[in-house]
């Protein structure tokens, strides 16, 4: 830690506040500049008290951490990008995977349809939702059990892999051997409790970024995951909360930038449910791919204007190729450019 002292502090600040640092078991080191004095501390920061305690003190100025809260998921820790395997598809390293689906299992003809229509587009990766944590609990919450045996009947057709949202620890075992994908929501981005469990469930994991979340905090959570033992993890940039409210979320572009820039692990974004409308999904995923995102994750459903859940914004998935072409040039340009 580093804490610097007030201008002009006096040998008394210095000698107590380096007293308080050793009491506190570091070591303090003293670099003294014309006005300001620095304490350099070095200790173990996880067995310690943190020496953010120090700030109170009239004579310190500000404390502040040298290493990140996040080192497993750092490009200093790990300088080539990762690269995460679900089933055939590879995210992170090279293509732009685009991963749909209906925002929640409805019944088994909607799930079927919309596996089927993107199956024969060559979607890979669908999404594949049987529990939906809502905001409200009057909404629909999905079909729970009865939407995994759906998941499983219609996996015996279709040679795809199924990303699942897990609402909470009860739901790991439930949807284990049915899906291959984890994702945790925005609303459980910081559920420390659940993000330990999943990782140690043994698959891949799509956590998303929360919708009031510092992009160090997002890190750190995903540094929860790798910390308890899950190989995989994808970051899914999804929107924030803003006082605008012409779009559901404000999509965080510059923080797939920077994400990119800190971590080494994927970075999709999910321009669904930032954009809150279908007219915008396309623009917002060409932003995505331009500002560096491996891969995308995208809302779409047999009947959109009929859905249970963000009807608004879901495309149709009969015509989902649309979508895709319309945004195949910017994927090429990525690809052609990325170094
Ligand atoms: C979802 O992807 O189904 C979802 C609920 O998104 P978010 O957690 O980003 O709101
Ligand atoms: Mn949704």
């Amino acid at each position: 830690m580093i804490i610097v002292l007030r201008a002009h502090a006096t040998e008394t600040d210095i000698q107590s506040v380096s007293d308080l640092v050793c009491s506190l078991r570091y070591q303090p080191r003293i670099i003294r500049g014309v006005e300001q004095t620095v304490l350099a501390c070095i200790g173990d920061e996880l067995s310690n008290r943190s020496l953010e305690v120090l700030k109170t003190l009239p004579a310190v100025e500000s404390v502040f951490p040298v290493q990140r809260k996040f080192k497993l998921v750092s490009r200093e820790y790990h300088a080539e990008d990762s690269c995460v395997k679900i089933k055939d598809t590879q995210i992170g390293c090279g293509s732009i995977p685009v991963i749909a689906g209906p925002c929640a299992i409805e019944s088994y003809d909607q799930f079927r349809t919309a596996v089927s229509d993107l199956e024969k587009i060559k979607i890979q990766i669908i999404r594949a939702m049987p529990f939906k944590p809502r905001t409200s609990p009057y909404d629909f919450q999905g079909l729970k059990l009865d939407g995994v045996k759906i998941m499983r009947d219609v996996k015996k057709e279709f040679d795809v892999a199924f990303v699942s949202e897990v609402p909470g620890p009860a739901q790991i075992e439930i949807l284990n051997d049915i899906t291959d994908m984890y994702q945790v929501g925005a609303r459980n981005a910081q559920n420390y409790d659940l993000l330990e469990q999943i990782a140690k469930a043994g698959k891949p994991v799509l956590l998303k970024r929360g919708m009031a979340m510092t992009i160090e905090e997002w890190l750190t959570a995903a540094e929860y995951l790798v910390v308890n033992g899950c190989q995989d993890v994808i970051l899914c940039e999804r929107g924030l909360r803003s006082f605008d409210q012409t779009t559901r979320n404000l999509l965080d572009i510059g923080a797939v930038a920077v994400a990119k820039q800190l971590t080494h692990l994927p970075v999709v974004v999910d321009p669904s449910h930032a954009a809150g409308v279908r007219s915008l999904v396309t623009p917002l995923a060409r932003a995505a791919i331009a500002a560096g995102a491996d891969g995308l994750l995208v809302e779409a459903h047999p009947d959109p204007v009929n859905a249970f859940s963000d009807a608004a914004q879901q495309l149709k998935s009969s015509t989902f190729k649309d979508f895709l072409d319309d945004i195949q040039p910017w994927i090429d340009l990525a690809l052609k450019t990325r170094v």
